[in-house]
């Protein structure tokens, strides 16, 4: 039997295209080399019945009306904004940093946006040219602050010196000098009700979406064969790491099943210490808004080997990226969109916006 589609991935991106392409194609195969679908985002309830995230912790946040509008179709939504604090000298202070974390941290009393406005000019470092996720921050905010909030989180993170970095990693922390301790700033800030993994299951619920799991693209069956290929896999992998491979950070999550209501006070507190092996801890039951006298949290420590989560962006690799995209667009009928596959630091709604837009590429195609 051929197939129209063959998509490899069954996260966000392969699951976007899976949905789209099947109002036009009858037979799409979608396979995954995990024993589920959903890739990052999937959850699932524990022993104890907690909803938790398997991947870490997942918050949707997006400004693009589009795939909101489109995810509206699979899924019931509930409100939640959410809030981080960094736990540093003995002190929770919110991130990203706002007038009060500069009150908590320097003992001051700033009242007024324009006070926060002068203080943080005293402490910014005057960088010409920002090279750096370290530039960045201290263009920003100066070193002290750097030195206590970003740079023990981001060499624990990446495993590499935060000057190596490029600067999009820590673009993507505001710093405010108004007193909003909101994580994010997007317009449409919610969570789904019944979780991702069942928001998955309807996007693939069509029956001309033939599912395999525990499907590795390379030990597919020789059998099965199809006119157009999706790959949403890491693109090194793809082309057997001819360019050598590409550097991506992987995480061991470390649950911990607690029988009360609570572990703590904030839905994620950082660490920024070097000393402490982990970067941040997050009690599920605030994301989900679950109702249960028991609680999960996660650990996360960041480690080079395992799955492939975050893709390192340092310029070395960058380069190496580019020279398997270049190899990637000669090819016929094969597209690659995803975290993985374009080595991007896209949040969910900015791989659901890939894919939408890649599907209307080929739908509007006679492929
Ligand atoms: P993935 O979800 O990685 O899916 C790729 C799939 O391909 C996987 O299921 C994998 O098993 C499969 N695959 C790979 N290779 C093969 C192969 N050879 N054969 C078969 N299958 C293969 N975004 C947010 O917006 N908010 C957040 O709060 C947030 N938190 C995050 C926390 C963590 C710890 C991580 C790692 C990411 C977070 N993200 C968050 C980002 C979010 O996970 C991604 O944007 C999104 O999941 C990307 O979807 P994807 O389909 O491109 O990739
Ligand atoms: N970061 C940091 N300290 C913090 C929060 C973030 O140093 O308290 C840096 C770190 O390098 C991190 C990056 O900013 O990788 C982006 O943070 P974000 O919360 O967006 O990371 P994610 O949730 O994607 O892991």
């Amino acid at each position: 039997m051929e197939y129209d589609f063959l998509i490899v991935g069954s996260g966000l991106s392969g699951s976007t295209l899976a949905e789209r392409l099947s109002h036009k194609y009858k037979k799409i195969l979608l396979i995954d080399k995990r024993s589920h679908l959903g890739g990052n985002v999937y959850d699932e309830y524990d022993k104890n019945n907690v909803l938790i995230h398997k991947y870490g912790p997942h918050i949707f946040h997006t400004n693009s009306k589009e795939v909101f509008d489109y995810l509206s179709n699979f899924t019931e939504w509930i409100k939640y904004e959410h809030k981080v604090v960094s736990f540093v000298d003995n002190k929770f202070v919110p991130i990203p940093v706002n007038r009060n974390t500069l009150n908590l941290i320097f003992n001051e009393h700033l009242k007024t946006d324009e006070e926060t406005s002068i203080y943080l000019d005293k402490l910014k470092k005057n960088i010409k040219i920002i090279k750096s996720a370290k530039d960045v921050v201290l263009s920003k905010i100066g070193k002290e602050l750097y030195k206590k909030l970003f740079e023990g989180y981001t060499k624990k993170q990446w495993g590499i010196n935060p000057e190596k970095l490029s600067p999009e990693i820590t673009k993507r922390i505001p710093i405010r000098i108004n007193c909003d301790d909101r994580y994010f700033s997007d317009l449409y800030q919610y969570m789904p009700k019944d979780g991702y993994t069942a928001m998955i299951k309807k996007m693939l619920s069509n029956k001309k979406i033939k599912i395999l799991l525990n499907t590795d693209f390379r030990n597919l069956d020789k059998k099965i064969t199809y006119k157009n290929l999706i790959y949403t896999g890491p693109i090194d992998y793809f082309f057997n790491y001819k360019y050598g491979k590409l550097n991506y950070r992987s995480i061991y999550f470390e649950f911990e099943s607690y029988n009360k209501n609570h572990y703590q006070n904030y839905p994620v507190i950082n660490y920024p210490d070097e000393k402490i092996n982990y970067t941040r801890i997050t009690e599920f039951k605030y994301l989900t808004g679950q109702k249960i006298n028991k609680t999960t949290i996660v650990k996360e420590y960041p480690q080079s080997k395992g799955d492939e989560y975050y893709p390192i962006l340092t310029a070395e690799d960058k380069k190496i990226y580019e020279k398997y995209k270049k190899e990637a667009l000669k090819l016929k009928n094969t597209y690659f969109v995803g975290r993985l596959a374009e080595f991007k630091y896209y949040n969910m709604d900015q791989a659901v916006a890939a894919a939408l837009s890649l599907s209307k590429k080929i739908l509007a195609m006679e492929v």
